[in-house]
């Protein structure tokens, strides 16, 4: 079984450390906050050996050195990125396996927030580590790829089973749900997801992970093929890139 403790770290992002509950290897998964990580996993008598990434930005990977310096953990990250990232000790690529104790993550390409983005997916678990690439209601913006590209990434996570428990690095959901209202306004699963996430906040409770099968309903970024969001936007016939792109845009613009 994978035990998961999510960490809030700095000013909105989370941190997780995962465990295979039959050999008790730990997995930092990015690294957000060494110290904030370090002391979660000694309250919880947890034991970090390993780290992985899913990109370069200082948010993920600012951790790195000191886990790895107290603990001695191996650094996993996208090959793409390694020589960013330094001290990495295993390169992988979309397709590969990675192991922990028993259970063990694919590899999925999610490049465009940054180029070599990837996610990590337990599939007996159904447990998906999103990093910037999906947020709830939201994607991370694109710094390094291209809209094309991102779009492919997503349409891969989509592709998952609706069961999926999406754990992303950042608690965005209430600005992300205010956006997609303005650009979906009637779709009922989105209302109803930006109900639950108003109740959530309200409470300070984290909104995170949710299920994938929800964000396909109701978030903009997974909804490019449908037709009221594509009427709303104007793009009836556009290429499902384009219409993601214009969803993207219009969320960097939007105040
Ligand atoms: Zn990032
Ligand atoms: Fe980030």
């Amino acid at each position: 079984m994978l035990e998961i403790r999510q960490i809030a770290c700095l000013d909105d992002n989370y941190g997780y450390l995962i465990r295979c509950s039959e050999t008790g290897e730990t997995a930092s998964i990015d690294t957000p906050d060494g110290e904030a990580l370090l002391n979660d996993a000694k309250a919880a008598g947890w034991a970090i050996s390993q780290i992985w990434n899913t990109h370069h930005h200082w948010d993920h990977t600012g951790g790195n050195a000191a886990i790895a310096a107290k603990t001695g953990a191996s650094v996993t990250a996208p090959e793409a990125e390694a020589d960013r990232i330094g001290g990495v000790d295993h390169r992988v690529r979309p397709g590969d396996k990675v192991k922990l104790g028993k259970l063990s993550a694919e590899v999925i390409d999610t490049g465009g927030h940054t180029l070599g983005h990837i996610a990590y997916w337990f599939e007996s678990e159904a447990v998906l580590f999103s990093g910037d690439a999906l947020f709830r209601l939201g994607c991370g913006r694109l710094f390094e790829g291209t809209p094309e590209q991102a779009q492919a990434g997503l349409a891969r996570l989509r592709a998952l089973p609706d069961e999926t428990l999406v754990h992303c690095a950042h608690e965005y959901s209430a600005a992300n749900a205010r956006f997609a209202l303005s650009i979906d306004p009637g779709n009922e699963a989105l209302q109803a997801d930006a109900d639950e996430i108003r109740r959530l906040r309200e409470a300070e409770k984290a909104t995170v992970p949710f299920r994938l099968g929800d964000d396909k309903a109701a978030s903009p970024f997974l909804r490019w093929d449908d037709p009221d969001l594509r009427r709303h936007l104007g793009l009836e016939y556009a290429s499902d890139a384009n219409v993601f792109a214009a969803v993207r845009t219009a969320k960097d613009n939007f105040r």
